[in-house]
């Protein structure tokens, strides 16, 4: 199979000709249809799997479809949240995810301990599209008001069983409440979607499903498409 049936734009098929990715991994061919249909999407799978790939692509699809970042409309926040479990994975996630941004002025912030919160709150509100966190930072940075999600639809909770093992549900559960409400699709699976608006659309990647990590899929995620590989 080739990145061609992706359905990607030219310009990210573009990106990930320069990225040196030959051909889509299975993950990839599974997972990149189903987010840029706004599908959630629980995927089982390993670090090297090329997962991060596989939600980094329709997430900037989707961005690239939104007006760009402006004076307008950056103080209220980035239009896609990526939740990691360490700040090492979330350092990686985010020179994945530059490696297509910014071939596409897509601007990328990344949030975790260790660095001066009241910079990292400043750098949110000069206007990024896309914040990569670990989830008690970014809760930190939401509660003192540096950083608001409130055009925030696009959501990703990468290793969320290693994010729960790790104490953080209570955090990441603050993080999604901080998102707009009104844009969760409908619960009833047999109501229509409009076509037209914008959904909020949540990947959960985990290598394991433990109760903790179902709970937080039953009461976040939309009629999932669950993927493995
Ligand atoms: P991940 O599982 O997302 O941590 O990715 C593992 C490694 O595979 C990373 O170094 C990626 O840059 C690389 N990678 C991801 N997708 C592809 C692909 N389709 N072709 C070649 N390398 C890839």
């Amino acid at each position: 199979r080739a990145w061609a049936e992706s359905k990607l734009s030219p310009e990210l098929l573009k990106a990930v000709d320069k990225a040196g990715y030959k051909k889509p991994s299975p993950i990839q061919m599974a997972a990149i249809p189903l987010g840029m249909q706004q599908r959630d999407v629980i995927g089982i799978a390993e670090t090297g799997s090329g997962k991060t790939a596989a939600f980094v692509l329709p997430m900037l699809t989707y961005i690239t479809r939104l007006p760009p970042m402006s004076e307008e409309n950056e103080a209220e926040g980035p239009y896609a949240v990526v939740m990691a479990p360490t700040r090492e994975l979330a350092q990686q996630i985010e020179e994945e995810t530059n490696k297509f941004a910014k071939h596409l002025g897509i601007k990328v912030v990344s949030i975790v301990g260790g660095q001066s919160i009241e910079e990292q709150g400043f750098r949110i509100r000069q206007g990024c599209e896309v914040v990569i966190a670990t989830p008690g930072r970014l809760i930190d940075c939401l509660e003192r008001r540096y950083a608001v999600l409130n055009q925030c639809n696009y959501v990703v909770l990468d290793e969320a069983d290693r994010m729960i093992d790790m104490g953080f549900e209570p955090q990441v559960m603050g993080v999604l409440d901080a998102m707009p409400s009104s844009n969760l699709k409908p619960e009833n699976e047999d109501e229509e979607l409009d076509e037209k608006r914008i959904y909020r659309t949540t990947y959960m990647f985990s290598a394991t499903m433990p109760p903790a990590v179902e709970r937080l899929a039953r009461k976040y995620l939309r009629n999932p498409v669950v993927v493995t590989i």
